[in-house]
């Protein structure tokens, strides 16, 4: 194991897709000392590991759409800029509507995803039971279809933003956790891990679901909370269109996706308590397998194949934080509130942007700050599952 430095320019702590890209892009604007943290044995175990790996432009709010259409444009790019390709499968995503209440809130998310430059199709009922043969839909009411969404892998992501920090200098190691964080007259001075401390100016929150943790060692509060999901695989479903889009059920939040020669499908639950466990909740399992077979019979032909729960790191109005804390020098990049994986790219381009000149510079992100949660300035997001 290579040795923790006893100063850095920066300490970034979580090597999930935040971590990972925030290392990376900091070196790439020519910021030298860079040291990443993980504590696990391998990147990428964390939440961005247990991800279904889904990317879209079909968001909500405009500072979403915004991210997306940034970060999934990188993702396009990353071999070209880390050698790895993102693995990127164009499968489209569709929700499937069967509320009244949620068509029209999908119709005004519609005219704001065209407003950005994005254009969603609207289906209706109809057209959402023609793309979808082999499912049930007798219910629904219309649909949300862009081409133009669909899958990356997560792992990969990492895997080439870690690399490429590497080439350019990043010290970047596994099996240290951060166990205290040092700080004198307001602001941070170092970390440290059970092989050494490290002194710096400036640490970088990119802890995902344990964030919130990580910012009580130096007595920062962040509304970051710990939320389980899970999602299994499937056998081998030969019937399944290599075409099959990324579905979501929106009222039942309920999804599936090809995944190899199977389906991958998730469902949240909506009673499920915050808390750190990563087991799968079998019983729960049973459920969304019900649910799931509902819509899709020929799931009752399949077996599972594997199964994985992690954890969503939700902050009140389910959009992440980004930028400051009050502490001088301690930054966070968290609360992605379930679609992190998307936005790991930007986010970390962000995040350096933030540290290097003051303020980020590719996307307006003021909004995402920390401190509006004191200012009673939370933002409204309707479409996460
Ligand atoms: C079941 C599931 C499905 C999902 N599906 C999607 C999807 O389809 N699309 C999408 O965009 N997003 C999805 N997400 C959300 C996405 O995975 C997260 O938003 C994103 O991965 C968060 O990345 P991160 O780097 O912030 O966190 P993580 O990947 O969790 O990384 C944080 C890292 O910090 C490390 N760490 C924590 N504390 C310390 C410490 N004290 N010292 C050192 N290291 C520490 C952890 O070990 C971890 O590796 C899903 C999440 C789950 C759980």
């Amino acid at each position: 194991m290579a040795e923790v430095p006893s100063t850095a320019a920066v300490v970034v702590v979580g090597g999930g897709v935040m971590g990972a890209s925030t290392a990376y892009h900091l070196a790439r604007q020519g910021v030298r000392g860079v040291v990443l943290l993980e504590r696990e044995s391998f990147f990428g175990l964390g939440a961005t590991g247990r991800c279904a790996g889904g990317i879209r432009h079909q968001f909500a709010t405009d500072i979403n759409i915004r991210l997306s259409l940034h970060s999934l444009r990188m993702l396009d790019e990353l071999e070209a800029e880390t050698g790895q390709p993102a693995l990127v499968r164009k499968c489209g995503y569709l929700f499937v509507l069967t509320q009244p209440a949620e068509v029209d809130v999908f119709r005004r998310n519609l005219a704001r995803q065209h407003a950005l430059g994005v254009p969603t199709e609207w289906l209706s009922g109809d057209e959402v039971r023609q793309k979808l043969p082999l499912a049930r839909f007798p219910d629904a009411l219309a649909g949300s279809y862009y081409s133009q969404d669909g899958l990356a892998d997560p792992n990969s992501v990492v895997m080439g933003y870690v690399n490429a920090a590497r080439r350019l200098g990043v010290t970047c190691l596994t099996d240290t956790a951060v166990t205290g964080l040092e700080t004198a007259g307001g602001r941070i001075t170092g970390v440290q891990t059970p092989h050494g401390s490290i002194a710096t100016p400036i640490v970088v929150n990119a802890a995902g679901p344990w964030s919130a943790p990580l910012a009580a060692m130096a007595g920062v509060d962040l509304p970051v909370v710990p939320l389980r999901r899970q999602w299994l695989t499937t056998t081998p479903l030969p019937v399944i269109p290599p075409d099959f889009p990324f579905v979501i059920d929106f009222a039942q939040s309920l999804y599936f996706h090809r995944e190899g020669e199977g389906l991958l499908t998730g469902m949240s639950n909506p009673n499920q308590a915050p808390g750190f466990d990563q087991s799968v909740d079998l019983e729960w399992e049973l459920v969304h397998l019900e649910a799931a077979a509902q819509r899709l019979p020929l799931l009752e032909r399949a077996g599972v194949v594997s199964r994985w729960a992690g954890l969503y790191e939700v902050t009140p109005d389910a959009h992440p934080i980004l930028g400051h804390t009050p502490l001088e020098g301690f930054y966070v990049i968290t609360g992605f509130s379930g679609h992190g994986f998307m936005h790991g790219p930007i986010g970390g381009l962000l995040m350096a942007e933030i540290i290097t000149e003051g303020q980020a510079r590719t996307v307006d992100v003021s909004s995402l700050a920390l401190s509006r949660f004191a200012e009673h300035k939370e933002i409204a997001e309707y479409n996460v599952v």
